[in-house]
């Protein structure tokens, strides 16, 4: 079972931003950026191209929903997108608020407070 499985199941804590039948998202834990959100299927799958083209859509669709709250709570550029799986073989899509190319690197790391999560959160769910 992935960690993001556990989140879903409710085993684990997360700052969820959003949920609905079939996808949650939630901030990343280690946060390229404020507001560094990722998009998951509830359904376990490893790989994103090995998904349904129907759920793989409806991930994408998803993804722009809470793409355009974060921006609209989080001062930033653009939202970037990115998907890797390296760490965790648990399909997600990364939104990282941008302003500057590093912030797509997974190097540069900031490192909001509990209380700055939670805000953040109930900010971005109520813009969605
Ligand atoms: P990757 O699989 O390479 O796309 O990276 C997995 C991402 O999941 C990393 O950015 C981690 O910081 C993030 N992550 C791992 N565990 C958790 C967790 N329990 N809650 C939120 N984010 C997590």
């Amino acid at each position: 079972m992935s960690v993001f499985t556990k989140i879903i199941n409710g085993e684990i804590p997360c700052y969820k931003v959003a949920e609905d039948d079939n996808f949650i998202a939630f901030f990343d834990i280690n946060p390229n950026a404020l507001g560094h959100t990722l998009c998951v299927p509830k359904k376990e799958i490893n790989y994103i191209f090995d998904m349904e083209d129907e759920l793989y859509l409806k991930l994408m669709a998803f993804s722009k929903k809470v793409a355009t709250a974060l921006k609209k709570v989080v001062p930033c550029e653009r939202i970037g997108v990115a998907v890797v799986g390296l760490e965790v073989p648990h399909v997600h899509v990364h939104l990282i608020p941008i302003s500057k190319m590093s912030e797509m690197t997974f190097l540069e790391k900031v490192h909001p407070t509990d209380e700055t999560f939670k805000d953040l959160a109930n900010k971005v769910s109520a813009a969605l």
